[in-house]
């Protein structure tokens, strides 16, 4: 698969490279750019082997939790027992607000994610993947749908099955054990772990799950070996590859953009997204997706994007969706909107999740009301504490963690509106 890479660039494409190109949608056009090779390669090494370079190569998980994926690969048992056949779950239940990067790479590289699956469930010796996909996702299901079909009647899949599973529009599916329970036709609530899926995943057999944007990038690992993607590394050794950002809020030229590993989050909102509106400055960015710490403006200037980068800054890279506030931006409505969204998707089977969520919620609508008190902001963060790191999974923590953030680097915002001192513009 040919692609231009220079391991020193600070842009490189290989992802992203074939996005707006229709013709590397179908099955021959893809394979006239070199896909399934790399299928072909993987098949001819033992999965083991092919574990190793995945390993090596430093991969880590693209989905938020950003686990290496070879490590993940090796909690697989190492023999097939033909009573507990191995599956894989691919997690195309992309949700998290701000982040819409798998969207596009199903849209225009739907090969790439398949022939990722592939030569996946060879390394883990699967021979059924499911591929979740969300459910308001029409136009990606179809490309996909187009894609396995002609995938199948070329004989791509030799004795592997995949299935597209189409969610139904729960935030919570998109949680590993939850997205399983949905496949299997139960409730979307997540389970508490351990067990964990690589002993008893889907249907209560071994299980891997990853991300869409983590399998794409594997055919290229496997064409071009560890090394070369350990290389692609700005700043950190420990995050490798290149990875799509998906950018949008106040900013000029929303969209994805492939960056390599360590690329400076202020140059990815200022030059490649085109900075701020005429006459707007900065004023706080959330690097990760909705669930991580917000960042003010020095702290979005001294970023680097990487998994290390973000932890040094007091957040995390998450699924890499770049929420952007300008100046004009209102920061109690913003953690308002975020945290009804939390309140709005809790499946509800944790206390401090059900009650957290909704109390954070009305707290902070009554601020913006102008109803209230100083020590509504010492009650929230009192909240936020009880909701982090106590619940079956991180949704709970994902509310919390731009509250506290916000209050602590917006205080002034929040005092405004108790005070009297500043109305709210919408509800
Ligand atoms: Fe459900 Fe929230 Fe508990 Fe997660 S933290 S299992 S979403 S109640």
């Amino acid at each position: 698969m040919g692609f231009p890479h220079n391991p020193h660039a600070r842009e490189t494409v290989l992802l992203s490279q074939y996005f707006g190109d229709p013709e590397a949608r179908s099955y021959k056009g893809w394979v006239k750019r070199g896909g399934y090779e790399a299928l072909q390669q993987a098949l001819a090494m033992p999965p083991a082997a092919v574990t190793d370079v995945v390993k090596e190569s430093g991969l880590r998980g693209r989905g938020g939790a950003g686990f290496p994926t070879g490590l993940k690969w090796t909690f697989m048992p190492k023999e097939k027992d033909k009573k507990k056949p191995h599956y894989l779950c691919v997690n195309a239940d992309e949700s998290e607000p701000g982040t819409f990067k798998d969207r596009e790479i199903m849209r225009w590289t739907p090969h790439a994610l398949l022939e990722g699956t592939l030569i996946t469930m060879h390394a883990i010796q699967a021979d059924v993947a499911y591929i979740y996909i969300r459910g308001e996702f029409t136009e990606p299901f179809a490309v996909m749908e187009q894609a396995l079909a002609e995938a199948t009647a070329a004989k791509a899949l030799g004795t592997f099955k995949i299935y597209l599973h189409k969610g139904a529009g729960a935030y919570i599916c998109g949680e590993e054990t939850a997205l399983m329970s949905s496949i299997e036709g139960k409730r979307g609530n997540p389970r508490i772990k351990p067990p964990f899926p690589a002993a008893f995943g889907v249907f209560g057999m071994p299980t891997t799950i990853n991300n869409v944007e983590t399998l794409a990038v594997v055919p290229h690992i496997i064409t071009h070996g560890a090394a070369w993607h350990k290389a692609m590394s700005l700043s950190s050794p420990k995050s490798t590859g290149t990875k799509l950002f998906s950018v949008c809020g106040h900013i000029q030229k929303p969209g994805n953009y492939e960056v390599t590993m360590g690329f400076p989050l202020k140059d990815l909102v200022y030059e490649l997204a085109g900075g701020m509106r005429p006459g707007r400055t900065l004023k706080a960015c959330i690097p990760g997706g909705s669930s991580v710490p917000i960042l003010n403006r020095e702290e979005t200037e001294r970023c680097l994007l990487d998994y290390e980068g973000c932890v040094a800054e007091g957040t995390l890279l998450g699924s890499g969706g770049v929420i952007v506030f300008d100046d004009s931006a209102d920061m109690v409505y913003q953690i308002m909107r975020l945290a009804r969204f939390y309140a709005h998707e809790s499946c509800a089977q944790c206390t401090q999740c059900r009650e957290g969520t909704a109390w954070t919620t009305k707290i902070l609508e009554r601020v913006l009301a102008g109803q209230g008190k100083m020590q509504d902001l010492d009650l929230l963060l009192d909240l936020a504490e009880n909701m982090t790191g106590k619940t079956i999974c991180v949704l709970s923590d994902s509310c919390a963690a731009p509250v506290v953030s916000g209050i602590k680097k917006f205080r002034g915002e929040f005092e405004d509106y108790i005070a009297g001192r500043r109305r709210a513009m919408v509800a």
